[in-house]
């Protein structure tokens, strides 16, 4: 039966060949490696890459493509949503000690995909995933522009990135209403070490007025916390490089917890 796709699954398929094929090729995907697909849908993805591969496990939250595509021996299918899918245990369970991760992202949820396998970075080789323009913007965008914030610094920290790709929605049924990007993000080998919730506190404080100086925002939050910092809070959120804020949150992580 012919599928309809559901938009509160995201569901925009590919269907430009030569666009498939350029993915695959940024990919590169080589026998015996160990692949994870988020959203293969109908497969325009997962076909060439598990050619490649010769298996492939793939992560699909609608029950009637997961149906079809267990049709396939190559592929491991797990149906599910994918912020419940823990990749760590995935790769445990694989016996490897490193997954590639893939995708054409439902893109009403993919910076939640992006924040969830943040959790997981030790267990990831690389990521390639397709999303909105305007998001990969974001990710990799440098100071002082009006695309950094809160999704630069989170991302930054953990990844080096490049956007790899531009993909205009004709290349997808149905067309979405933006434009799309491929984004290859490979985990830093020695990020700074900080606490996750409290570098996603700190940006999230940091960002929540973007207008305002910092005094106004990260100030009170630090003033609140008692720190004493060489920081200077008389700039505005967008204009402290990556590095700083992680240094901050170093600083905030030894005086409050030092133990942590
Ligand atoms: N990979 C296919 C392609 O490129 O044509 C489909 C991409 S479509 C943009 C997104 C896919 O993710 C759909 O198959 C959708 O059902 C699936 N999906 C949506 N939300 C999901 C979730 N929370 N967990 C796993 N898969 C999800």
């Amino acid at each position: 039966m012919k599928h309809v796709p559901r938009k509160r699954f995201g569901q925009h398929f590919l269907t430009d060949r030569s666009i498939i094929d350029a993915i695959v090729k940024a990919i590169d995907p080589q026998a015996g490696q160990s692949m994870v697909e988020i959203g293969p849908g109908q497969a325009a993805l997962t076909q060439p890459l598990v050619e490649r591969l010769g298996a492939l496990t793939v992560i699909e939250i609608d029950r009637d493509l997961a149906r079809q595509l267990r049709h396939q021996s190559q592929l491991n299918v797990i149906e599910s949503d994918v912020l419940k899918v823990d990749f760590t245990q995935m790769a445990s369970t694989q016996g490897t000690t490193k997954l590639r991760v893939v995708g054409n992202l439902p893109y009403n949820i993919s910076t939640p995909i992006l924040f969830h396998l943040l959790d997981h970075l030790a267990v990831i080789e690389d990521q390639h995933f397709m999303l909105q323009k305007d998001v990969i913007e974001r990710m990799v965008a440098h100071p002082c522009t009006a695309a950094y914030g809160r999704l630069s610094v989170m991302l930054q920290w953990r990844y080096a990135m490049e956007n790899v790709l531009s993909v205009p929605p004709e290349s997808f049924h149905p067309p979405p209403k933006v434009q799309s990007a491929v984004v290859r993000m490979v985990p830093h080998a020695h990020p700074v070490s900080v606490p996750l919730a409290l570098l996603e506190e700190l940006v999230r404080v940091a960002f929540s007025q973007r207008r305002r100086l910092l005094r106004h925002t990260l100030g009170a939050w630090l003033n609140a916390r008692e720190m004493t910092s060489a920081f200077d809070v008389q700039r505005r959120a967008e204009e402290v490089p990556v590095q700083e804020y992680l240094a901050l949150c170093e600083q905030v992580a030894d005086q409050t917890c030092p133990t942590c």
